[in-house]
C-alpha cells in the first residue's frame, strides 16, 4: 500500500501533522517559528510529521514551497540493513516498522537513513519515526493523516493505483508547473509516500537521486557476515580449547589418583 502526497495541492494547513499526534498519542512539543510559518522545523521521537515551508526567489518573484515530511518507507530501506540488531522490518503492507522490544538505541538506523529521519528518545534510548498507521491500515482504514486532509494532496491505497494518479496529476500540472517533479526514488525499489513536488527535489531539501549509501550496502553485505563467520569462528576455538584442557586435566587427575590408588594398595 502506498500514500501520494501532491504538493500542488497541500495548503499547508497542518491538519495531518496534529492527526498523527492525535492518533499515535504524541505529546505537543514547545516550539518556536524559525522563518516565516514554520514552527515545527524537524522530526523528533514525539513529531513523526511534519509540514516545511521553503520560499523560493527567481526574477523577483517568491514562490512557497510546502512539502510534508515524515519516514518515506523505502523498498529497500538504509535504517534496516543498517540495524544490527534486526529491530526494523518492512511489514505486510510494505511499511517500514520498529521493533522497541529489540530496538537498543544505537543510532544507526538515524546515522544511516537516506532521508534523516529517524529520532532516537534520550530518555527511552529507542528510535522513533512514522509507522504508517498500522493499528488503522490493518483494519482497512486510511493512515491518520491522509484521512484528515481535506483538499485530498494525500491520498492512500494500493501501490498501482497511487502510482497511476500521481502520474495522472504529474502531468495535468506540467503546463503550469514545467519544473514539477514526481518523486518516486527507483534506485530504493519505490518509496511508500510518493511525492508529487512543484520544483526539482534540491529545493526542497531533497537527494536528487536517493540511495542506499555504500557503507551500509559494505556492512550489509560483507562486513556484518564476515563479522558473524569470526565470531563463531572465535567461539569455535575457544570452545576446542576448553575441551582439550579439561580433557588434559581429566588426564592428569585420572593419572594422579590411579598412581595414589597404587601407592596404596602397594
Ligand atoms: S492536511 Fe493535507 S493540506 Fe493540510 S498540510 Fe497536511 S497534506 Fe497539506
Ligand atoms: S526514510 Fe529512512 S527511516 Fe524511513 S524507511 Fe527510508 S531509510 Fe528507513
Ligand atoms: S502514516 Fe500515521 S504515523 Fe505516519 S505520518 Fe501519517 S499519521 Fe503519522
Amino acid at each position: 500500500m502506498s500514500v501520494l502526497y501532491d504538493a500542488s495541492k497541500c495548503t499547508a494547513c497542518q491538519a495531518c501533522s496534529v492527526a498523527c499526534k492525535q492518533w499515535n498519542t504524541l505529546p505537543a512539543e514547545k516550539t518556536t517559528f524559525t522563518s516565516s510559518y514554520q514552527t515545527h522545523d524537524q522530526l523528533t521521537p514525539k513529531t513523526w510529521t511534519f509540514i516545511s515551508f521553503d520560499e523560493v526567489y527567481e526574477n523577483n518573484k517568491m514562490q512557497w514551497l510546502f512539502r510534508k515530511e515524515q519516514c518515506m518507507h523505502c523498498g529497500e530501506a538504509a535504517c534496516l540493513q543498517a540495524c544490527n540488531h534486526d529491530a526494523i522490518s518492512h511489514n505486510e503492507l510494505g511499511f517500514v516498522v520498529i521493533d522497541h522490544n529489540k530496538c537498543i538505541g544505537c543510532g544507526f538506523c538515524v546515522t544511516n537513513c537516506t532521508f534523516h529521519v529517524p529520532r532516537v528518545d534520550p530518555i527511552t534510548h529507542k528510535s522513533y519515526k512514522c509507522t504508517g498507521c498500522p493499528d488503522r491500515v490493518g483494519n482497512g482504514l486510511a493512515p491518520a493523516c491522509v484521512q484528515t486532509c481535506q483538499p485530498e494532496a494525500l491520498v492512500y491505497g494500493k501501490r498501482e493505483d497511487i502510482m497511476a494518479l500521481a502520474e495522472a496529476r504529474f502531468k495535468a500540472l506540467q503546463p503550469l508547473y514545467p519544473k514539477a517533479n514526481l518523486y518516486s526514488a527507483p534506485n530504493l525499489q519505490g518509496i511508500n509516500f510518493t511525492y508529487i513536488l512543484l520544483r526539482e527535489p534540491k529545493f526542497y531539501g531533497l537527494p536528487d537521486e536517493p540511495h542506499v549509501p555504500v557503507s551500509v550496502h559494505a556492512w550489509k553485505q560483507v562486513l556484518r557476515p564476515f563479522g558473524e563467520i569470526a565470531i563463531a569462528g572465535a567461539l569455535l576455538t575457544t570452545a576446542i580449547s576448553f575441551i582439550k584442557t579439561r580433557k588434559k586435566d581429566d588426564e592428569k587427575s585420572t593419572g594422579k589418583s590411579r598412581d595414589q590408588g597404587v601407592g596404596k594398595n602397594g
